[in-house]
């Protein structure tokens, strides 16, 4: 099997704001194997350090590793077999996704079928996903998220984790009414006894679920016996054994993070053995990431909307098919993920 690995880096406006500052450049690594007939795929790593820990080295030196793995194996080695192969040379989920992602598109691109068709018989046409408001000050959050339910999302994530995380969720249900869903994420900022003060005071604002609320899988658990509202795990499920556990009411899993579809729907039927509601996102993926996950989250039949619309932060990319419409994304139909690496 032929494997070639190739840089992308792409502009992010507006830059992200994370604990460790401005992200305004998105690094991606990009994988294309090509079978002994000539069926080629692409994939995509996407490590993004302030979040996952994982350096852009750390995971071209994984990715690195796999690609050897797989040179060595036979040209018409079949995904498992490959994906496999690729582990032993390295297991790093966030470089495993990228040969995970490219081996899905490869076989759908040879039986000129949708990944989702290779997944399940379901044939959802496309996916609810959720708008994302910054944690700016509360009267900019509430017009970000005025002109998303404008555009047709019926759900609205608020970041917090910040003095003002209360007024801000408030300042948000006054501006879009009773109708759309408000999801809080505070990306583990808050204890125990903070985010219970926090929880209650915003839970007269109507909350769907309080993402990664606070960090690790025993605080979580404590929390969720403290409060009314919904808990959902994000980073937390990187801990071994959390996603078995009664750790959360809902669980949000990653391409990145899961190690690719396979991983990801290994993860979900996990989570859901354990009771708990599965819902998909990503940290900035590039369009073959997003278009991974809007294939897991319509192979899932998710009930809830999912963290699928960030692609129009890449000034540089055209999203084409995964460009949200009235709040949903729909599911790239060409073979395999159904979209161009980024360009
Ligand atoms: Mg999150």
């Amino acid at each position: 099997m032929k494997a070639q690995v190739e840089r992308r880096s792409l502009a992010v406006r507006p830059a992200l704001k994370t604990a460790a500052g401005e992200l305004d450049r998105r690094e991606l690594l990009l994988l294309r194997l090509e079978d002994g007939e000539g069926n080629f795929g692409w994939g995509e790593a996407a490590p993004l350090e302030p979040y996952d820990g994982v350096s852009d080295r750390e995971c071209l030196a994984a990715l690195e590793r796999q690609v050897e793995a797989l040179e060595a194996c036979p040209p018409d080695a079949r995904g498992p077999q490959a994906l496999e192969a690729a582990a032993q040379g390295s297991a790093l989920p966030q470089a495993l996704a990228a040969v995970d992602l490219a081996l899905w598109d490869l076989a759908g691109r040879r039986d000129g079928r949708p990944v989702l068709e290779l997944l399940t018989d379901r044939r959802p046409a496309a996916v609810e996903v959720n708008a994302t408001v910054g944690a700016g000050e509360p009267g900019v959050a509430a017009a970000e998220a005025a002109a998303a339910v404008e555009a047709g999302f019926r759900c609205v994530k608020v970041k917090a984790g910040d003095p003002e995380d209360i007024d801000r969720v408030h300042a948000v249900r006054a501006a879009i009414g009773d109708g759309p869903a408000i999801r809080v994420d505070a990306n583990g900022a808050w204890t125990v006894a903070e985010a219970v003060a926090r929880i209650n005071a915003m839970a007269g604002a109507g909350i769907e679920l309080v993402e990664e609320p606070v960090h690790g899988a025993d605080a979580l658990r404590d929390l969720r016996a403290r409060v009314s509202v919904p808990i959902a795990a994000d980073e937390t499920t990187a801990e071994p054994g959390a996603l078995a556990g009664d750790v959360a009411d809902a669980v949000c899993l990653k391409v990145s993070r899961a190690g690719g579809i396979s991983g990801l729907l290994a993860q979900a039927e996990l989570a859901r053995a354990g009771g708990a509601l599965v819902y998909v996102s990503s940290s900035l993926d590039g369009p073959l990431g997003i278009a991974a996950a809007v294939h897991c989250a319509a192979a899932l039949a998710l009930s809830l909307p999912c963290g699928l619309a960030t692609l129009d932060r890449f000034p540089e990319i055209d999203p084409g098919v995964l460009a949200p419409v009235d709040g949903m994304v729909a599911v790239p139909a060409a073979p395999g993920l159904g979209v161009d690496p980024a360009p």
